[in-house]
């Protein structure tokens, strides 16, 4: 583990840029922490936090002047890898009839940007994120070639969090505030009395070449363990939990709960916590022709499955209900992907309840079943 100073980041971005790499970071826009482009270091949100709670954001000025002061924000990586309009092909009026251009699925492919991107500022619940999508586009029987063009040139720059956001519960998911793995390069920020520095570890061949043009000193002792102090404060503080010992089983026996009632009279369908979520996937496909009948495009948007259209087959949607959507996107997260990825689809980012317009906690609907159920079972036996 080495320190590298705060200067050093800029250093870290025009080494990245020298490779060719598409340097992506938080950036402070509109009053909220997303992910852009940025050219150079002042472009981070310096000296920001993201202030969270259910159905509240806010940003407001820090005390110290950190880099990554801040937790999560309404964007997700997977819009470069998975963006949410994508062109799959078009097809051109020609006087013989037409053509077919930029197959996104065909070696020749055109469609897909040929970008190597540079991911800086990775939380490490969004590092886990980015394996589970890699099961879904690439690492399953159905490969999406333009994601895997994307994921295998990409270079991730993954930050622990020192300090938990108003609704992260990625202690209880297993996936923060330290990042395992799945990261070229890791830092964890320390800021206090002095000015501040980051500890670097590095994850990959590719981020041991990087770091080789970082100024950097071995990390000494006393700096290794306020690392790892700080983590432990994140831990430690973080607000929220989710029990998740037989959650996949007690999901799927309790579908008739009376809480999916409760939360349906909330839910007003608006989808915000499928469109912030980093893990979610689905996609819908849609034909666009221009107004003269030149051209056709045949496009992939993101969906959700709290439209009335997701689940329309033959003549009707087989969810015409708040609660029935509301049940099956957090039975899917937190039951049915089980089954289909071996692991909970959810990371604990605390997204979909930052951004939830009414506040709606999946934590707190998860533990509603729980206590409920646990009621009923007392109650049996006492009977
Ligand atoms: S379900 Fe919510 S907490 Fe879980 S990964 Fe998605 S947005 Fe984050
Ligand atoms: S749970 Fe919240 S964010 Fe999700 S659809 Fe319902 S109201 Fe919208």
């Amino acid at each position: 583990m080495e320190r590298i100073e705060y200067s050093a980041i800029e250093t870290l971005l025009q080494v990245l840029k020298r490779r060719d790499y598409v340097t992506l970071a938080p950036i402070l826009r509109e009053g909220a922490i997303i992910y852009d482009e940025v050219e150079n270091a002042s472009q981070l949100p310096r000296a920001f936090v993201d202030v969270q709670a259910a159905g509240s954001y806010r940003v407001e000025r820090r005390e110290d002047n950190a880099y990554f002061g801040h937790h999560v924000g309404p964007t997700t990586w997977k819009k470069f890898l998975f963006p949410p309009l994508f062109e799959l092909f078009r097809v051109i009026r020609t006087a013989s009839g037409f053509r077919i251009e930029g197959d996104a699925n065909s070696e020749n492919h055109d469609t897909v940007p040929q970008h190597k991107y540079a991911f800086i500022g990775v939380r490490p619940c969004d590092v886990q994120a980015l394996a589970l999508n890699d099961k879904v586009f690439q690492n399953g029987p159905y490969v999406d070639r333009a994601y895997k063009v994307r994921r295998e040139s990409m270079f991730v720059v993954a930050v622990n969090c020192t300090e938990a956001g108003g609704t992260c519960f990625c202690d209880s998911m297993g996936t923060g505030p330290k990042a395992n793995g799945g990261y070229d390069l890791c830092l964890t920020e320390l800021t206090g009395d002095d000015e501040g520095f980051f500890l670097l570890e590095v994850g990959s061949e590719r981020g041991a070449d990087v770091a080789k043009e970082l100024p950097s000193r071995p990390a000494d002792p006393s700096e290794r363990e306020r690392a790892v102090e700080a983590i432990q404060r994140a831990r430690t503080s973080m607000g929220r939990t989710l029990q998740t010992d037989r959650l996949r089983e007690m999901l799927a026996d309790n579908l008739d709960h009376p809480e999916w009632d409760n939360v349906a009279r909330r839910c007003l369908t608006c989808a915000n916590c499928t469109m912030v979520c980093p893990t979610c996937f689905c996609s819908t496909v849609e034909d666009v022709t221009d107004l003269t009948g030149a051209t056709a495009r045949r496009v992939r948007t993101w969906d959700s499955c709290f439209t009335l259209e997701f689940s329309y087959i033959h003549g009707g949607s087989i969810r015409s209900t708040p609660k029935s959507r509301y049940r099956q996107w957090m039975t899917h997260k937190l039951s049915r992907w089980v089954d289909q990825f071996g692991e909970y689809g959810c990371v604990g980012c605390g997204r979909c309840i930052t951004w939830c317009p009414v506040g709606i906690d999946l934590t707190e609907v998860a533990r509603a079943i729980r206590e409920r159920q646990h009621s009923s079972i007392t109650l049996q036996e006492e009977v």
